[in-house]
């Protein structure tokens, strides 16, 4: 059945699903490397681009493609192509789409290794590259450079959780002759698809909500255009950096129920959310959901929900971000996000205590930033342990 015209729910039940001469209900992993050509004309046919089928897995696999479909059908795009990693779906993006010489530009707060792949690697090649707070559009309209060619914007980002317009950065794009690309890691094409408010490429690291289950790392981008695939998955098949069969089985599993994960986490979120905000302990606290958001209305118009990612500062700085991390019990510690269990994180005491606290608050994060991803448990739960955790800060600590 097509589900070209259905809703969200059957998109992700049903789509990229073919069922094959053994009636097999879930689409069954092809573990191979390779595909057998019925002749050599067939061979030469399918080298020539002109004959539906596979040649070696690098180049195509029917596994990954059930998922490229599924995905490229939910962002509403011309087709998928699956990545190792969501890394491997941005190398492949900066790759196909910066020359020697080229300029991008993206948003500041955008994921730490998006950013380290253009000032570490690519800059050998001539690549540079302007990060600016793109929740004000003016900031990009003025980094525009005549080498501009790729305009680069994670929304929501972090750890601030900052909203970017997509509408207003695809007019800019349009306006400056280059290609907006999306990184739709945090919204999940369940609450937000960019292709629709003007992007020309979407990517997500699935190793977040659309896998949810926290058991696979993966990426996938997705292109608006014919021409814009045509660009992109040669590079990709070129670097290697495709997904293997085994791993698109298991998000193919995954991406069925996310629509039902990310409703009942963000319904969970907005609990959470609102019992943070009233603690005496929390100096702040962000979530697109909350009215207190400084851009909670421009993410109510460009996404049909808030997600289930907050982050929030304690007034006891890392002294008391180290606490809670020591006393929770059912929020994991540990990083990434997006899954079915609630992950708790304090950059500043784990993952990035061994930067300097200068670069840290250059980078957005506070002494007492805390990451929370929170996931289908019971809010009630969630709210308990936090509450517990939030009794072993020390008194010497300001609360
Ligand atoms: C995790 C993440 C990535 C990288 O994905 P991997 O699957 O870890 O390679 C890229 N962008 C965002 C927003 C992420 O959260």
């Amino acid at each position: 059945m097509s589900t070209k015209k259905a809703g969200i729910h059957t998109t992700l039940v049903h789509a990229g699903h073919h069922p094959d001469h053994t009636g097999a209900v879930t689409v069954p992993i092809y573990q191979t490397s390779t595909f057998a050509f019925r002749s050599a004309q067939h061979g030469a046919e399918l080298f020539a681009g002109g004959n539906d089928g596979y040649i070696y897995t690098r180049l195509g696999n029917p596994t990954i493609h059930a998922l490229e479909e599924c995905v490229a059908q939910l962002e509403g795009g011309f087709a998928g192509i699956a990545t190792s990693s969501g890394m491997g779906a941005v190398s492949a993006v900066y790759m196909a789409l910066l020359d020697q010489g080229a300029h991008m530009v993206s948003t500041a707060s955008v994921y730490g290794p998006s950013r380290g792949l253009v000032e570490k690697h690519l800059s050998r090649f001539g690549v540079t590259a302007s990060f600016v707070d793109t929740t004000d559009p003016e900031n990009v309209r003025r980094a525009m450079q005549p080498n501009t060619r790729l305009l680069y914007v994670e929304t929501p980002s972090n750890p601030a959780m900052q909203v970017t317009d997509l509408r207003a950065m695809a007019e800019i794009a349009r306006a400056h002759g280059c290609v907006l690309v999306v990184d739709n890691t945090f919204a999940s094409p369940y609450l937000q698809q960019p292709l629709q408010l003007g992007a020309d490429v979407v990517l997500h690291s699935v190793t977040k909500f659309i896998n949810g289950h926290a058991d696979i790392v993966g990426g996938i981008i997705v292109t608006r255009t014919e021409e814009m695939y045509r660009r992109i998955r040669p590079l990709m098949v070129a670097i290697g950096s495709n997904m293997d069969p085994h791993q698109a089985y298991m998000v193919l599993r995954g991406v069925k129920t996310l629509g039902i994960r990310v409703e009942r986490a963000q319904q969970v979120a907005i609990e959470v959310a609102r019992w943070l905000e009233a603690r005496p302990e929390v100096a702040w606290v962000r979530y697109i959901g909350l009215p207190s958001h400084p851009q909670h209305e421009l993410a109510q118009r460009q996404m049909s929900g808030f997600g289930s990612m907050i982050s929030f500062e304690l007034h006891g700085g890392i002294e008391a971000g180290a606490a809670v991390m020591d006393h929770v019990q059912l929020a994991t510690l540990a990083v990434s996000l997006g899954g079915i269990e609630s992950l708790i994180e304090h950059p500043a005491s784990m993952t990035h205590a061994g930067m300097s606290r200068e670069s840290r608050l250059e980078a957005g994060i506070t002494d007492g930033l805390v990451r929370y991803s929170v996931g289908i448990e019971n809010a009630e739960d969630l709210i308990a342990d936090l509450e517990q955790a939030f009794a072993a800060i020390p008194v010497a600590a300001p609360r």
